[in-house]
């Protein structure tokens, strides 16, 4: 078997970096930074960003921060801190002694904030809320000046100051940058830098009842940190002449930054939004529900590390949004197992098979190879007896003509067994269903080979009925019926379009003995089956098998017909 060599896509973002270390910009630096808000759980997008970053930091000898960009005291949790550091980690990251917390900067910032004050360039406002976003105008119409605009510097820091110490609810003030209210670009319409909330932050604690924005916030933590390429998704195009502002008024540290296209997944939605709204309203069972696009989801659905930085390579960074097809997640998925994952045989959907001319109480062990694209895997003996279980649908009483499995009077492998032929069928009186499968075996095909010489086309999985452990199986399809989830229109209701078969749960099906006790978070080729990782939820009574995916893999065939 020849695999083609894959090339990973252009990245118009190393031509930067590249350009840059030319030129000797920030002394040969490249220095970036993971920045997410603890406020949720980190999903396929955040990967993207994370592998970017991280990455390009790994590409160039450089370094890569984590930090916490927490300004909103509302949403953020230590709890989430927590896991988005298992995840980064997780996926195979390292950001040493470099994690950071925007909160850490909040009396630095403080201190950029009245110095832009002293400088005429802020302003402390009292309009309301409402009325601020009533006089910022629109794209058409432009904004008005507030009436508070030309206080004082000796007002402004008096009334910051007393923001500061708590002197004012909730609403009364903010305080502004002095730009321009008829800028074309709407983030430049005097912003608001800080707004007052009387809220306790779950690392500041009590401490601040002013919080910096995200935007005035955000810059700022990248220019103290020394970040020489600021990478960003493309919606932070608009506030980059913003963030040039603050950091030119301020005559600090100047990062470089850089957008680039978010990721965007067919039959997925990576909206923290929607995904706490499938969670809360219990169309997953959580956060790590296997078919959730959470790194979390991901991991315990049976993805590996490996597999989700090959799919960040792939689908490269581009500066126009776009839809990834989920089949090449898959597909990345399914060639990092083909090579690690051992091979088992499990029965999904059991029907019962009597080997009739098979002694009673005789049991063989036969050999099996763990995986025949790696010989060092070895092989292991499976057990074989008078019983099986087979797939129900690998027997047809009446079969068509391509039909090669096993059928009445037809002759079939066992994988690693023998040669057996089906001779008489055992039927529910009630249903007319057959529930046994008579046949007989040719003990002269051990192992799976005739030697007369004797073909056959079909070959079947099978597991020994008094050796099999009973387990569950959770076989999952996408959580969304359509596609493009992302071209939503404005106020559709995404729920219209939730699968309700995303989970079906096949109890019992039955797997080979070699599988009991075998780890959470452990993966296998059931053959013709798919590969199968073990849920934290099994126990030794009743093991629990996720399938990740089945072995069909779509993405290489549509690069087939696309001759690629
Ligand atoms: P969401 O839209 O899911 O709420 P967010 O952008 O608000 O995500 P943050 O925690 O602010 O979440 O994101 C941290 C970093 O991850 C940011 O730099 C952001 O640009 C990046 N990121 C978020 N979603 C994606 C995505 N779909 N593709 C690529 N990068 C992303
Ligand atoms: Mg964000």
């Amino acid at each position: 078997m020849t695999t083609k060599k894959f090339t990973p896509p252009p990245n118009f973002i190393k031509n930067i970096i590249e350009e840059d270390l030319k030129k000797g910009k920030y002394e040969g630096r490249v220095h970036t930074r993971f920045p997410p808000e603890p406020n949720g759980y980190l999903h396929i997008g955040h990967a993207k960003s994370i592998c970017l970053n991280f990455g390009l930091a790994e590409e160039y000898g450089g370094k890569c921060n984590l930090r916490m960009d927490d300004t909103n005291p509302e949403t953020e949790r230590e709890e989430y801190v927590e896991a988005i550091k298992e995840d980064v980690r997780w996926l195979g990251f390292d950001w040493e002694d470099r994690l950071y917390f925007a909160s850490d900067y909040f009396e630095k910032l403080y201190e950029y904030a009245v110095d832009l004050i002293k400088k005429g360039k802020a302003y402390v406002d009292s309009l309301s809320p409402e009325e601020i976003r009533e006089y910022r105008g629109t794209l058409t119409r432009p904004g008005k000046e507030s009436p508070y605009r030309n206080r004082t510097v000796e007002e402004n820091l008096d009334l910051f100051e007393r923001m500061r110490k708590g002197e004012f609810p909730d609403g009364s003030h903010v305080l502004r940058a002095k730009i321009d209210m008829s800028h074309p670009n709407l983030n430049m319409r005097d912003p608001v830098m800080y707004r007052i909330k009387h809220v306790p932050h779950y690392r500041t604690g009590n401490r601040w009842c002013i919080y910096p924005t995200y935007d005035f916030t955000h810059c700022l933590s990248d220019s103290i940190e020394r970040i020489t390429h600021s990478i960003c998704t493309l919606e932070f195009e608009d506030h980059r002449p913003l963030y040039d502002w603050f950091l030119d008024e301020l005559g600090v540290y100047h990062p470089q930054q850089i957008e680039f296209a978010r990721l965007n997944l067919t039959y997925t939605v990576l909206s923290k939004r929607y995904l706490s709204v499938l969670v809360k309203e219990g169309f997953v069972s959580g956060w790590d529900d296997p078919r959730m696009p959470t790194i979390r989801g991901l991991r315990r659905r049976g993805f590996t590390p490996e597999a989700i930085r090959d799919f960040c390579e792939r689908i490269g960074v581009a500066k126009r949004n776009s839809v990834v097809d989920i089949a090449l997640l898959e597909h990345c998925l399914r060639e990092d197992l083909n090579k690690r994952a051992p091979r088992a045989m499990a029965v999904l959907d059991p029907l019962k098979v009597v080997i009739i001319n098979y002694p009673e109480n005789q049991v063989e062990e036969l050999e099996a190879i763990n995986n025949p694209e790696d010989q060092a895997m070895g092989t292991r003996k499976v057990p074989f007896s008078r019983v099986l279980y087979i797939e129900k649908s690998d027997f047809m009483e009446d079969p068509p003509k391509k039909y090669y499995r096993l059928a009445p009077g037809r002759e079939v492998r066992l994988r690693y067994g023998y040669y057996i032929t089906c001779v008489d069928v055992k039927k529910d009186p009630s249903t007319g269903e057959v529930v046994e499968v008579h046949c007989t075996y040719d003990p002269a095909t051990r192992g799976g080979w005739s030697p007369d010489g004797r073909k056959v086309r079909g070959t079947i999985h099978w597991v020994s009925a008094q050796h099999a452990i009973a387990a569950e199986a959770r076989l999952y399809d996408y959580l969304f019926t359509r596609a493009d989830m992302v071209n939503l229109e404005e106020g559709e209701d995404f729920k219209q379009y939730i699968n309700p078969e995303s989970l079906k749960v096949v109890y019992p099906c039955y797997v080979e003995p070699s599988l009991l006790n075998a780890p959470v978070e452990s993966r296998y080729q059931f053959e013709r089956l798919g590969y199968f990782c073990v849920d934290p939820d099994s126990s030794p009574d009743r093991p629990v098998f996720n399938r990740i995916v089945t072995l069909k893999d779509t993405w290489s065939k549509i690069q087939k017909k696309l001759g690629s």
